[in-house]
């Protein structure tokens, strides 16, 4: 079977769409958590040819998108330190802080590095041994082994001069704060594929059985969104509620044991953790453990990274639409002031937001 080919296939496709029809017999709200998916379903129009019964609401799962301002302003401030290198993924350069955004910071001189992967970091630290390099290092449980995995490396190297400034979030919190704040009505969840390759699908059992919601994990092809979809009505229709599993081709009921051990080893939960739109939500970030104390950037430049919590811009609806409540069409300056080039807030600007994703791919219908 061609992994992309055959799950992009139109008259497969065009079966799924017959039989998730013929089970269709009430208007669901399916939450997606994950922006990748999202972003398969604003490509590939399956809002739209599931229109009828079917609305996907966008979730939380994009790890740009849910930081907030306060901590890109730590971002900014560390590049602005003469005797420190900034390392960050690509989509965190243009997010807008409220003292701007690093790649304006990078414009004015700042040495800030845009890396594809957290192990470039060792090579930048290897060719500057007089600067001290600072990994901005996002994501939920897919990305944190792989920042583990740095500061494995750094240690056994004996690198000096890496420190993290860990952002690493979890997915289960947020969905417990959307469900529990009684502000939307989720009948169904699409799990996210990449972290449950990781973490394995067990982690959804304790949302299925509080909130009687049924989530099934799904891959990234229109076609397994699809059959996901179709998953869930079976569940609705046979009277039941539980975890399933979509995606068997990456994911398993256990995970991937040793990545689970290598975030164990360097991280512990934050007692909160403030996300951009959602507040703080209780246990629902990573830090390092206070062993590990001496690469934490947070507790080594704690003088410098003295910044008070920061509201987005007034006009910006990245909260409303991370929470579910609103969709980007709802935002009075989506495709107006608001665009890539100009972004309001990071919903715009990640490759997971889902203002990208509406911009990327309805653009017609907008402008
Ligand atoms: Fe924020 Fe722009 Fe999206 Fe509006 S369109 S919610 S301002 S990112």
């Amino acid at each position: 079977m061609d992994l992309i080919r055959d799950f992009r296939d139109a008259s497969y496709i065009k079966g799924i769409l017959g039989a998730i029809k013929s089970e269709s017999y009430r208007p669901i709200n399916i939450m997606e958590i994950c922006g990748g998916h999202t972003h398969t379903i604003m490509r590939f129009g399956l809002n739209q040819l599931l229109s009828d019964n079917i609305n996907f609401v966008h979730g939380p799962g994009c790890p740009v998108c849910i930081i907030p301002k306060e901590r890109i302003d730590h971002a900014i401030l560390l590049s602005r330190q003469e005797d420190i290198i900034l390392a960050t993924l690509g989509d965190m350069m243009r997010v807008p802080g409220s003292l701007g955004s690093l790649i304006k910071e990078r414009a004015e001189g700042r040495d800030i590095r845009m890396i594809y992967s957290p192990m470039d970091v060792i090579d930048i630290a290897k060719k500057n041994p007089d600067k001290m390099v600072v990994y901005f290092a996002i994501g939920f449980e897919t990305t944190t082994p792989m920042t583990a995995a740095l500061l494995d490396l750094t240690i056994q190297a004996g690198i000096k001069n890496i420190f993290l400034h860990v952002n690493h979030v979890l997915v289960p919190p947020p969905i417990n704060a959307i469900m529990s704040s009684g502000d939307i009505s989720i009948d169904a969840f699409i799990g996210p594929g990449h972290v449950s390759a990781i973490t394995g699908t067990k982690i959804y059992e304790p949302i299925v059985k509080r909130y009687k919601t049924p989530v099934v994990i799904a891959g990234f092809e229109p076609l397994d969104i699809l059959q996901a979809v179709l998953m869930i009505m079976r569940q609705f229709k046979e009277n039941r509620c539980e975890v399933e599993n979509q995606y068997k081709r990456g994911v398993n009921i256990e995970g991937n044991k040793k990545a689970q051990g290598l975030i164990k080893k360097y991280f512990e939960t934050r007692d909160s953790f403030r996300w951009r739109g959602l507040g703080d939500i209780p246990e629902s970030g990573l830090k390092l453990r206070d062993e590990f104390a001496k690469w934490d950037a947070e507790v080594v430049f704690s003088d410098i990274l003295n910044v008070k919590p920061v509201d987005d811009h007034v006009l910006c609806r990245c909260g409303d639409i991370l929470r579910g409540r609103i969709k980007p069409f709802d935002c009075i300056i989506f495709g107006k002031a608001c665009t890539p080039e100009n972004p309001f807030g990071p919903c715009m600007v990640s490759s997971e937001g889902a203002c990208q994703a509406y911009y990327k791919y309805s653009m017609e219908s907008v402008v």
